[in-house]
């Protein structure tokens, strides 16, 4: 899929339409002091199986891509609809 490097959206935040500059969103940093993590990390210690099953029946082959719109204006990011695609392009028009 082939995806505009800049476009014109509504901003929330400005109340009308701005030009938004297009990123693919990508996943942050783990971070090891939380909570659900160090839950994860004292299951897995001493005796005993694997805390949580390991799922293997995957159906779906594609991920999902997000397109992170960028206001230029305020600078604030906004989240649209996402797509399971193969291939995700994003090119001047
Ligand atoms: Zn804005």
């Amino acid at each position: 899929m082939k995806f505009p490097r800049t476009l014109n959206r509504y901003c929330p935040h400005c109340r009308k339409h701005q030009k938004m500059n297009v990123t693919i969103y990508k996943k942050g940093k783990e971070n090891s002091q939380a909570q659900g993590k160090r839950r994860f990390e004292k299951k897995k210690k001493g005796y005993g199986s694997f805390p949580k099953e390991i799922f293997h029946k995957n159906a779906k082959i594609n991920k999902r891509t997000t397109p992170l719109l960028e206001c230029s204006e305020c600078g604030k990011k906004i989240y649209t609809k996402s797509y399971r695609i193969k291939k995700f392009e994003l090119q001047e028009v």
